[in-house]
């Protein structure tokens, strides 16, 4: 049976979160947000800098996840053909 899941806010975790659950299982997926436009606040507000995990001690969760993060991203970055600079 498909499952209905609705995720309030759309932004990066809310629409992330949306596109690995439509992805993954047999789901309708709705994104309630309440601007008129996805990505209006921290997400489509920030430095954008695809942070490379060297702040937090080596063997700590939020360094793996920040370095598996990175890789995914540099990846659907070109998968999906959208600017990536790798500045060093
Ligand atoms: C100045 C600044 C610079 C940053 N720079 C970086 C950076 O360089 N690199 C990095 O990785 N991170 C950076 N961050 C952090 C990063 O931007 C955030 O961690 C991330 O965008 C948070 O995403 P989010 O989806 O949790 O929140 P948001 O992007 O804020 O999304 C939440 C969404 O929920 C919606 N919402 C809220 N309440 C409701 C409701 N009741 N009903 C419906 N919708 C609702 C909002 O309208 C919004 O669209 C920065 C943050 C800031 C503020």
């Amino acid at each position: 049976m498909t499952e209905q899941i609705g995720i309030v806010g759309g932004g990066i975790v809310g629409l992330a979160l949306a596109r690995a659950l439509a992805r993954s299982r047999d789901a309708e997926v709705t994104v309630l947000e309440k601007e008129t436009r996805v990505a209006t606040h921290q997400t489509g507000r920030n430095s954008g800098v695809v942070h490379a995990g060297l702040y937090y001690p080596p063997g700590w969760l939020k360094a793996e996840l920040c370095a598996r993060g990175r890789s995914m991203t540099r990846e659907y970055c070109e998968e999906k053909h959208l600017p990536y600079r790798e500045g060093g």
